[in-house]
């Protein structure tokens, strides 16, 4: 059997596994990447893209720890897009510059005294006239809208990026030819794949990180590592689909600590605009069937903007998880999350716009064990496929 060291297996290519590998090859490491299916095929392909600095958290009244800890992301990732971050973003495609939060007329003074604190200077800021996203210049809207610092990423552009970076590194394969032997100690001492008709091959790693998502319990499971546990939160979103839909990238303040409804737009070049629909409203609508879920959301959208014409949509809904460690009651991790046990680091980065601290957890761990880079990196000459991006939104509709 043929086999080979490496000094990480990085398992799942979703923006946690990639941006993990593109950390640990800059650092010298040698790592591979395994992914079961397609690139992105889990929640980032259906995340909304946005990297924000946490101020929705802050809708609650206070700023948390969580807030606080987010704040410096939009900025990171900025300088990624720049190519001068840990990470070189350049080439993916910005969907906004800007994330903004509006409200109708009846929360606008709560929203001045809240947002004009000092604590919120210079990270939120209040737009009048045409410094409004276009849809709510329209003489027709009453409230207010602050536009805060983040941004919003065309994700399958993300993925494309990084994928093409470490190609040579990033392998597909499937769970039924895959074999973990570990020892008992909880160290993964070697992985066994066999490609079908193909000589079987070894993986030896001094380290393995899992990003697998939801993956990451059954893998858990297959190494016999109980702890951490995993929670999954649900979220039923909606997809409109309409020609000549105005770009749209906000969160609606209600009265609830949640942005009522939060808003992406996804251009498709050919089959119109599409909006993707998400906050409280995919939370709550996790119980509703699909047909009430759109009723839902057509109330909303007819609710808040009766200006806007769509009466010639296409509907669809997603259900989807999001897998991260659990936590009492179910709430939201505050940060990303890495542990180790045995040499298995198990990870989840709670956000997309996490990415980055999940990644210097990762390296920190590494360097907390002392371990260095045992080789250089080279290429890796496996008879295995690589894989490709999975399904986009535009795709789904
Ligand atoms: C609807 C929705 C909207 C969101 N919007 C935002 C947002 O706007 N901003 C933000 O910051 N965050 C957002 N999030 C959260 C964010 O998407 C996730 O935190 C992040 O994408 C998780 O990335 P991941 O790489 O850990 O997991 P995933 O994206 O789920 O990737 C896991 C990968 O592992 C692979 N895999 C699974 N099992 C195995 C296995 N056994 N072997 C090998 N590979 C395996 C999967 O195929 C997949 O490619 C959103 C989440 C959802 C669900």
């Amino acid at each position: 059997m043929r086999s080979i060291e490496v000094d990480v297996v990085v398992i799942g290519g979703g923006i946690a596994g990639l941006w993990t590998l593109s950390m640990l090859c800059k650092a010298g490491y040698k790592a591979i990447l395994l992914e079961h299916d397609r690139i992105g095929q889990g929640q980032t392909l259906y995340s909304q893209g946005i990297i924000h600095g946490g101020l929705k958290y802050a809708l609650g009244g206070m700023l948390s720890s969580e807030a606080e800890a987010i704040a410096d992301m939009p900025d990171l990732w900025r300088s990624c897009l720049q190519g001068k971050g840990p990470v070189d973003l350049q080439g993916t495609k910005i969907l906004s510059e800007h994330h903004y939060m509006w409200s109708d007329r009846s929360l606008a003074a709560r929203m001045t005294t809240f947002f004009g604190s000092k604590m919120l200077r210079g990270r939120i800021e209040s737009v009048e006239g045409s410094d409004r996203p276009e849809l709510l210049q329209s003489s027709h809207f009453k409230g207010s809208v602050y536009r805060l610092n983040d941004l919003v990423l065309d994700v399958p552009s993300l993925l494309q990026q990084l994928m093409e970076q470490h190609k040579s590194c990033i392998f597909k394969t499937s769970d039924l030819n895959i074999l973990y032997e570990t020892d008992d100690q909880l160290r993964t001492r070697s992985i066994i794949l066999t490609p079908q008709h193909l000589e079987p091959i070894r993986i030896q790693p001094y380290w393995m990180v899992l990003t697998a998502g939801k993956g990451n319990q059954s893998i858990m499971n297959s190494l016999g590592i109980q702890q951490p546990t995993m929670q999954l939160r649900p979220l039923h979103m909606v997809l409109m689909r309409q020609a000549g839909l105005p770009p749209f990238y906000a969160h609606c303040i209600g009265t609830s600590s949640k942005p009522r409804i939060t808003i992406t737009s996804h251009p498709d070049p050919e089959r119109g605009m599409l909006w993707y629909l998400g906050g409280d409203l995919a939370e709550q609508g996790v119980e509703r069937d699909p047909m009430l879920q759109i009723d839902m959301a057509q109330r909303e959208l007819r609710h808040l903007f009766p200006w806007l014409d769509i009466s010639h949509a296409e509907w669809k809904t997603l259900r989807i998880d999001r897998a991260e460690a659990a936590q009492e009651q179910l709430l939201k991790p505050d940060n990303a999350f890495a542990t180790l046990k045995g040499n298995v680091i198990i990870a989840w980065p709670t956000k997309l716009a996490l990415a980055p601290d999940l990644g210097e957890r990762v390296l920190e761990l590494l360097a907390e064990k002392q371990f260095k880079p045992t080789a250089p990196a080279g290429e890796f000459d496996l008879p295995l496929p690589h894989p490709g991006l999975g399904t986009t939104l535009q795709e789904l509709m």
